[in-house]
């Protein structure tokens, strides 16, 4: 039924899911770049078309809005929100032999202030992301991890010092900004994340207000800076600072060792094991196909009852939550 190579499909269907090498035509499910590539033509949610654009994917993409459904080569596909980050979609395909099949890409089932709410729903067949499909992954309540990052910036004022987040720039970054500027801080971001804060406006979401780190120039008291972590030698040359990164494997509890920040808060824009679990008892599918992470969820899900396969080689390994 599922295809695997370099991506994934349903057999006999000319439609590629997040496929990672140059296809024909590829669902794209969200613009961060693992799942980004360039192919013949691409059909993607209206806003992730726009991070695509700018992310400087070009060829023929198909917008496609949410719950509006597009009869392709095989089947009828329906996009619908992963909760993930904004546009992030998730694709229902109903296929020709009356199965309907989810693959979620990235998902996030609770949170998330800046992307659209997730919806799940019933299906046949699940292919579902599974970065954090492990026990060991359970985040911590929305509110607590707010409260650490808070407690994170007012330690570092305390001491006199600027609070350095390390987020990825799309999505992750966003949501940190609207946090912080609701409760009154003034986020200072590399212009990469502002120059995709300004789409995220444009596209309708409130961040309140916000600021582009100008190197040289002096903070403002109670700024924030926020830098992707492909900047850290810009950031390297902010004097008086701490660090912290914003991510999910902030539960590894060597993350901040191995990443060399002071600080890990585990504020993730992906679905933990409660989440995933929860989403599938809800979707209630005959079939599961795992993808990222360890095997682990599978083969809970087996030993549950539930038929499940860890799909190995979709796609590049490492992927998952950036940080
Ligand atoms: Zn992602």
């Amino acid at each position: 039924m599922i295809e695997v190579s370099d991506g994934i499909r349903v057999k006999g269907m000319k439609l590629w899911l997040d496929a990672r090498r140059r296809k024909q035509v590829s669902f794209i499910s969200h613009a961060h770049a693992d799942h980004i590539r360039s192919h013949g033509e691409i059909i993607a949610s209206e806003r992730t078309v726009r991070f695509l654009r700018h992310r400087g994917i070009r060829g023929t993409i198909t917008p496609l809005a949410f719950h509006q459904p597009m009869e392709v080569e095989g089947g009828r596909i329906t996009l619908f929100p992963s909760g993930h980050i904004l546009g992030a979609a998730q694709i229902m395909i109903d296929t020709e032999s009356g199965e309907k099949v989810v693959y979620t890409g990235d998902l996030r089932v609770v949170g998330g202030e800046t992307a659209e709410r997730v919806q799940i729903k019933k299906c046949d067949i699940l292919i579902i992301e599974a970065t954090y499909g492990d026990p060991r992954y359970v985040f911590p309540d929305r509110d607590e991890v707010v409260a650490q990052f808070i407690s994170f910036v007012e330690g570092c004022f305390d001491r006199d010092l600027a609070p350095l987040l390390f987020a990825y720039p799309l999505g992750k970054a966003q949501e940190a900004m609207k946090i912080l500027f609701r409760r009154g801080y003034i986020p200072l971001v590399h212009h990469s994340i502002a120059e995709i804060a300004a789409l995220y406006e444009d596209l309708g979401v409130d961040l309140g207000g916000y600021m582009t780190f100008c190197p040289g120039e002096k903070c403002l008291p109670g700024s924030v800076l926020i830098f992707p972590p492909g900047a850290r030698g810009e950031a390297a040359a902010v004097t008086k600072k701490r660090t912290a990164v914003l991510t999910g494997w902030a539960l590894d509890k060597d993350i901040k060792y191995r990443l060399g920040v002071d600080e890990a808060i585990p504020l993730s824009d992906h679905a933990d094991y409660t989440e995933l679990v929860g989403y599938i008892l809800v979707s209630q599918p005959k079939k599961v196909y795992t993808t990222h992470g360890s095997p682990k969820l599978a083969s809970i899900l087996r030993s549950r009852g539930i038929e499940a396969l860890h799909l190995e080689g979709a796609f590049v390994k490492g992927g998952g939550e950036h940080f």
